[in-house]
C-alpha cells in the first residue's frame, strides 16, 4: 500500500463521507438540499477530494468559510454553488464573482456595497443574508423592517437566501434555539408582508439535521461534522439521533524506537515521566506539529497492535513516546492507530477530545500540514 512510506498519514474514506451524506440527505428528504460544509480543508479530510466525491453522489451546494477556500475548490474542478459564509473583505468580491461564488453576507452596509460592485461588475450576482438570531457574532441585527426595505432597493445582486446559525443546538437544556428560531421566523414573515420571499432559509448545521429538529430545518442544511461521520454531542434530554454516521477518517503513524527503561528512567521534556517499574517504550513518529494536542502529554492513549498504548511524558514537536509494555511486541516500522479502530479497541476524534480537553472539531482541523493524505 501507498501509506508504507509514509511516518504520520491519515485515510481517508470517501465512499464513507458519500454514505453519510446519502444518508443525511435521505433523512432530511426531498424538500430539504443539503450543502456539506467543507471548509478548513475539509475538517482535514482534504476539500478538494472530498467536494469532487460529495459532487459526484449529486451534492448541489457545498459551503466553505472563506474566498480563498472557495477559489480553491473552483480550481479543482468543482461546477455546483459554493457558499462563502465566514464573510469577506471588499478585496475580495472581484474572486467572488470571478469564481461563481456566493457569498452570505453579514450586514446591510456589506449587502449595499456588493450591490454597487454588482452594479460596477453589470451582473446579478447572487448573494445570501446572514440574519443574527442570537449568535451575537456575525450576521445583520436591524430590524425586520429595515431588512426588508435594504433588501427591495437592491438593484443588481440578487437576493437568494436568508440564513441564521444557532448557537447552543446541542444544548437541549437551554432555550436558546425555539428563541433563535422564534426570531428567525419572525423576520422572515416580516420579509413576506413586505413581498420579499427568499428563495433558501437555512438555519441547521450538525446537531439540529442529524437529531431531526424539522422546525430548524427551513429548505437547506449545513452539515459538517455529521458528514465526517460524528453526530456532535448534545447536552440535557435530546431526541435520539436519527442517521447513522460513521467516521471517515483514520490517523495513523509509526514506531520509531523501542526501549526498555528501568526503574527512574526520565522520558521527554522537563521530565513529565519517570518510569516506576520497568517500562517497554515506542516512540512514534508524530507531535504537536502533525495535530496531537500538547495537553495529551501525560494523558491520552493510542492503539498498538490492537492494546491501548498511554501516552508518557511530553508530547513534544514531533515525537511522542508511549508506554506499550501492556502490548503484543512491536518492532520499528510497526503501525500505530491515533484514531480509528484495531483488534476491538477504537478511538475516535470525540474520545481522543475528551482526553485532551477540547473538542472533535478541534481534532480535526488540527490534523497537521504534514501528515500525508491516503484515500481508500
Ligand atoms: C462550520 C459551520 C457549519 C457546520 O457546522 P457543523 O457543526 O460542523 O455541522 C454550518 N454553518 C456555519 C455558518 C458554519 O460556520
Amino acid at each position: 500500500m501507498a501509506s508504507s512510506t509514509y511516518r504520520c498519514w491519515v485515510e481517508v474514506s470517501t465512499g464513507q463521507i458519500v454514505a453519510n451524506y446519502t444518508a443525511i440527505q435521505a433523512l432530511a428528504g426531498p424538500g430539504v438540499d443539503v450543502m456539506p460544509v467543507v471548509k478548513a480543508d475539509a475538517y482535514r479530510h482534504g476539500a478538494a477530494v472530498v467536494s469532487l466525491a460529495l459532487e459526484a453522489a449529486g451534492a448541489r451546494w457545498l459551503a466553505v468559510s472563506n474566498v480563498e477556500e472557495g477559489v480553491g475548490l473552483r480550481l479543482a474542478g468543482v461546477e455546483c454553488p459554493v457558499m462563502v459564509m465566514g464573510g469577506f473583505f471588499p478585496c475580495e468580491r472581484e474572486a467572488l464573482a470571478t469564481h461563481r461564488l456566493t457569498p452570505l453576507v453579514h450586514s446591510m452596509a456589506q449587502l449595499r456595497d456588493y450591490d454597487r460592485f454588482a452594479g460596477e461588475r453589470g451582473a446579478a450576482l447572487p448573494v445570501h443574508l446572514d440574519v443574527d438570531s442570537g449568535m451575537g457574532r456575525l450576521g445583520t441585527s436591524e430590524s425586520a423592517e429595515a431588512v426588508a426595505e435594504g433588501i427591495r432597493g437592491l438593484r443588481h445582486a440578487r437576493l437568494d437566501g436568508l440564513s441564521t446559525h444557532l448557537a447552543s443546538s446541542g444544548d437541549y437544556t437551554s432555550t436558546q434555539t425555539e428563541e433563535q428560531i422564534a426570531k428567525f421566523a419572525a423576520v422572515r414573515e416580516a420579509l413576506r408582508a413586505a413581498g420579499v420571499e427568499p428563495k433558501w432559509l437555512h438555519l441547521s448545521s450538525t446537531v439540529p439535521v442529524t437529531h431531526a429538529r424539522r422546525e430548524a430545518w427551513g429548505n437547506l442544511v449545513r452539515p459538517g461534522l455529521a458528514v465526517y461521520g460524528y453526530p456532535g454531542l448534545c447536552q440535557g434530554e435530546a431526541p435520539a439521533c436519527e442517521v447513522a454516521v460513521k467516521p471517515a477518517l483514520k490517523w495513523k503513524t509509526r514506531v520509531l524506537e523501542v526501549k526498555d527503561l528501568p526503574v527512574g528512567h526520565r522520558v521527554g521534556y522537563n521530565a513529565l515521566f519517570c518510569a516506576q517499574r520497568p517500562t517497554r517504550m515506542a516512540v512514534i513518529a508524530l507531535g504537536y506539529a502533525d495535530g496531537l494536542p500538547h495537553a495529551l502529554s501525560n494523558r491520552g492513549r493510542v492503539i498498538v497492535a490492537g492494546e491501548w498504548a498511554p501516552v508518557i511524558g511530553a508530547v513534544s514537536m514531533d515525537l511522542t513516546a508511549i508506554d506499550i509494555t501492556g502490548c503484543p511486541p512491536v518492532a520499528p516500522g510497526g503501525e500505530v492507530t491515533v484514531l480509528g479502530s484495531e483488534g476491538g479497541l477504537r478511538q475516535d476524534a470525540e474520545d481522543l477530545a475528551r482526553a485532551a480537553g477540547t473538542i472533535s472539531y478541534a481534532i480535526l482541523c488540527g490534523i497537521g500540514r504534514r501528515v500525508k493524505h491516503v484515500y481508500i
